[in-house]
Parts: C-alpha cells; sequence; structure tokens
C-alpha cells in the first residue's frame, strides 16, 4: 500500500481507522475499496444515485429520481461530487443533465410566471405562457452553461478524492453536478425578478454570478488535501465564469419580464 507516509487513513463513510486494515474493506460499515484507491490510499464513499436504481423506460420513475438526486445534489453539491458511485449506468448520467435540467426549467419557469403576473399586470395564461416559452429556456440555458468552465474546478483529482479521476468518471460526475450548479446559479437572479418591480436583466446579471460565488465554495473546498496552485485556479476560472456569463446573458436575454407581442396570440 503506497500509504506508509500518510499520518493517517480513515474510512471516508463512518471515519473507522483502516491502517491496520488487511483488506480492501472497512471493518465497521462494510464499505469495499477498489484496488485503485486502496493502493493510491485515497479512500471515497460510494453511493448510487436514486436514478441508478430506477427503471428508465418508467417515466413517472426518473422523473421522481430525478428530483431527488438534484434536491440531495442541492443540499451537498460536495458530499454529492466526493461520494456518488463512480461506476453507473451511462444513461443515468444522461438522464441527469436532461431531466435534472428539465427540472431546473420547471421551477424557474414558475417563479417567473409569478414575477410576470406580479409586476406587468399580465394574465395567467400569458404570464404562463412567456415564462416557459421566452424567458425561462434563455435563463435555465445561461445558468447551466455558465457551470462549463467551473468544471475543470470541481473535477480536479483533490476534490474528488481520486487520483487521477478516468474520464468516464469525470464526465458522469460533472453530467450530475451541472444541473446542481444550474439551480444555484438562476436561483438569485428568479428571486429578484420575484421581488423588484422594475426588473431589467443586464441589471441583475451579476445575481447569476452571486449563485457561482454560493455553489463553488461548496462543490470545491478542497479541505483535507489543497493541491498545488488551488487559489490561482480558482481565479482564473472565476474570470472565466464571469465572461461566459456576460457573454451569454448579454447576448440571448430578453431585456426585462414584459411579455413580447406574439404570446398574447
Ligand atoms: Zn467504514
Amino acid at each position: 500500500m503506497g500509504t506508509q507516509t500518510q499520518s493517517e487513513l480513515r474510512c471516508p463513510r463512518c471515519g473507522y481507522d483502516l491502517r491496520a486494515a488487511p483488506e480492501p474493506r472497512c471493518a465497521e460499515c462494510g464499505l469495499t475499496f477498489p484496488a485503485e484507491q486502496w493502493e493510491s490510499g485515497v479512500l471515497r464513499d460510494s453511493v448510487p444515485s436514486c436514478l441508478d436504481g430506477c427503471d428508465p423506460w418508467q417515466p413517472h420513475q426518473v422523473l421522481w429520481a430525478s428530483l431527488c438526486d438534484l434536491l440531495r445534489g442541492i443540499a451537498s453539491p460536495r458530499r454529492m461530487l466526493t461520494t456518488l458511485a463512480l461506476r453507473g449506468p451511462a444513461w443515468s448520467a444522461w438522464l441527469m443533465l436532461v431531466v435534472g435540467t428539465g427540472w431546473v426549467y420547471v421551477i424557474v419557469s414558475i417563479f417567473v410566471a409569478v414575477a410576470i403576473n406580479e409586476h406587468c399586470g399580465a394574465g395567467p395564461y400569458v404570464a404562463v405562457k412567456s415564462a416557459l416559452l421566452y424567458i425561462s429556456p434563455r435563463l435555465t440555458f445561461v445558468s447551466l452553461f455558465s457551470g462549463v468552465p467551473m468544471l475543470p474546478l470541481v473535477l480536479h483529482s483533490a476534490n474528488l478524492r481520486l487520483s487521477p479521476p478516468p474520464r468516464v468518471v469525470m464526465r458522469r460526475l460533472g453530467m450530475y453536478w451541472l444541473p446542481v450548479f444550474a439551480s444555484y446559479s438562476a436561483a438569485p437572479i428568479v428571486l429578484v425578478a420575484l421581488f423588484v418591480p422594475d426588473f431589467h436583466f443586464n441589471l441583475f446579471m451579476p445575481a447569476l454570478g452571486l449563485g457561482g460565488i454560493i455553489v463553488l465554495p461548496r462543490s470545491a473546498s478542497c479541505r483535507d488535501q489543497a493541491p498545488r496552485g488551488f487559489a490561482r485556479r480558482v481565479v482564473l476560472w472565476m474570470f472565466l465564469w464571469v465572461a461566459v456569463v456576460l457573454l451569454l446573458g448579454s447576448s440571448c436575454q430578453p431585456r426585462n419580464l414584459e411579455p413580447p407581442f406574439w404570446v398574447y396570440f
């Protein structure tokens, strides 16, 4: 085992001291570790997602499981990144990306529709149609894609307790993380839209950045082993992220909550 230099080796699930363990298995909670983790001495928990356990051909199961996984990820993005089972069916990650983002879109639409109804004097039908077809798709798109420049940071080997993470694993974790990031990005701007009567997207675009500032330390805190140059990477990726948000935001957002004329037909 390559961990002789490490002062301690603990089970990531229960904290049991594994230095004297004869096999790659925790005697306390029964968690087993793959050979490569046992040899590198970087151990991680392995919890299957709700989607991993559902039947992909049952739409109600997929909807429910993806919502559960999204809420779990929102509750603790870091916990999701450091404990999600690395091996799972490929469709599960795709479903999380697509259906999880779908949930973000639906939740954003509800809030935006209420805001339009409240501030623009539009009827419920116009408000819902404008939210679903005009504002929410753009807002969800910007929220989701502004997370892409953050991926190299949160999928960093030290952050994931993996050394080094294989590409297929990074893809799976990234697909689970992006909808969670989109929720954090969209939440502040949607709340501002709800409570500020004279809402302008360009004026309140930094609210989208606020979501990123909240979620990033919660996703990539690197408490245990901060890799070299981590702070520099954070600053660099923050700059890139702000650039993406401003570029995407200014190019495809509507100016305010006013429904476009075609919504009335
Ligand atoms: Zn244990």
